[in-house]
């Protein structure tokens, strides 16, 4: 029998982990099965335990349980502990190693697919759930100038920045604070676009050549995307990539070998050009 892994969220329908890891494991000739698990709101700790009593080898954890992995893993990789959120669970035996990729993902996708060095820029984090928990960490060790968190419920944006020890670079905010400040690099990690809402931001937070990156990826522009284009904008990218990159780390951790990611995310691409899915 394949080994089994599967991406456990709510929703998940829309997951292209399975392709993903598919493609990986045809590309590394690795004999494995991946699948998608809709848990319910209360039910994830059930679930898991059942995937792995089952003989499930390892899972990717989406929203919104990335804080219940991390409850329920036995033994937590150091950036896992930082962030307080897990999206990858290694399991062997008894114990339940978990990780967190997210970051690692977007460093990769930000600095070596989109050529945008991080270092010294001005950067804006929008968004403190499982996500940004999982960059925060790995963006400010780039080096950014300044990082500002801006959240909805302003409260998680503090306690988000607080988990930093002594990085200086850091600030929060709410929406409303962000007036009169600009930024390099802009990041959407809310799940706003999920929703297809708009956030409410100030005007004049776009810099002239900044990068603006939605961590959410479809067929179809996003709502931030599309704000920060009509603000000036100069260049927009979904998170695509990111989700890529995030699940080549997590197969090499599974598997012991590193996928090539630049043909899944051409493949991905392409299709969904074609079929106007997600
Ligand atoms: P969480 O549920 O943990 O966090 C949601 C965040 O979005 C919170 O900060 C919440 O603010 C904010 N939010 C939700 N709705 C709104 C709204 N209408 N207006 C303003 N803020 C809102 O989700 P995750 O952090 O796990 O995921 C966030 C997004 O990132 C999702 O779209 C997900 O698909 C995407 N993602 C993409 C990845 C990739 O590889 N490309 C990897 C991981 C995530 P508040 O605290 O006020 O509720």
């Amino acid at each position: 029998m394949s080994d089994r892994y599967a991406v456990f969220g709510n929703p998940v329908s829309h997951s292209k982990s399975p392709a993903i890891h598919a493609a990986f494991a045809a590309a590394c000739n690795q004999d494995l099965a991946y699948e998608a698990i809709l848990v319910p709101l209360h039910g994830f700790a059930g679930s898991v335990r059942a995937f792995v009593a089952g003989g499930g080898c390892g899972a990717n954890v989406t929203l919104p349980f990335k804080q219940e992995a991390c409850r329920l893993a036995t033994r937590l990789t150091p950036r896992a502990g930082l962030a307080g959120a897990v999206n990858t669970l290694f399991f062997d035996g008894p114990a339940w190693l978990g990780d967190n990729t997210d970051g690692a993902g977007l460093l990769r996708d930000l600095t070596q697919n989109l050529g945008c060095p991080i270092v010294g820029m001005r950067v804006l984090l929008l968004g403190a759930g499982g996500a940004a928990r999982g960059v925060l960490g790995p963006l400010l060790e780039a080096g950014p100038r300044r990082l500002v968190i801006a959240n909805r419920t302003e409260a998680s944006a503090h306690e988000l920045a607080a988990r930093m020890p002594g990085a200086g670079a850091v600030s929060a905010c709410s929406y409303p604070q962000l007036a009169g400040q600009s930024f390099d690099l802009l990041i959407n990690a809310t799940s706003a676009s999920l929703a297809g809402a708009s956030l409410p931001l100030p005007d004049g937070l776009f810099a002239r050549d900044s990068l603006a990156y939605d961590m959410m990826y479809g067929a179809d522009e996003t709502p931030f995307l599309r704000l920060a284009g009509s603000r000036g904008a100069a260049r927009l990218a979904d998170g695509l990539g990111m989700l890529v990159e995030q699940a080549a780390e997590a197969f090499q951790l599974w598997r012991g070998v590193r996928p090539a990611t630049a043909p899944v995310l051409a493949m991905l691409r392409a299709g969904s050009r074609q079929t106007g899915s997600q």
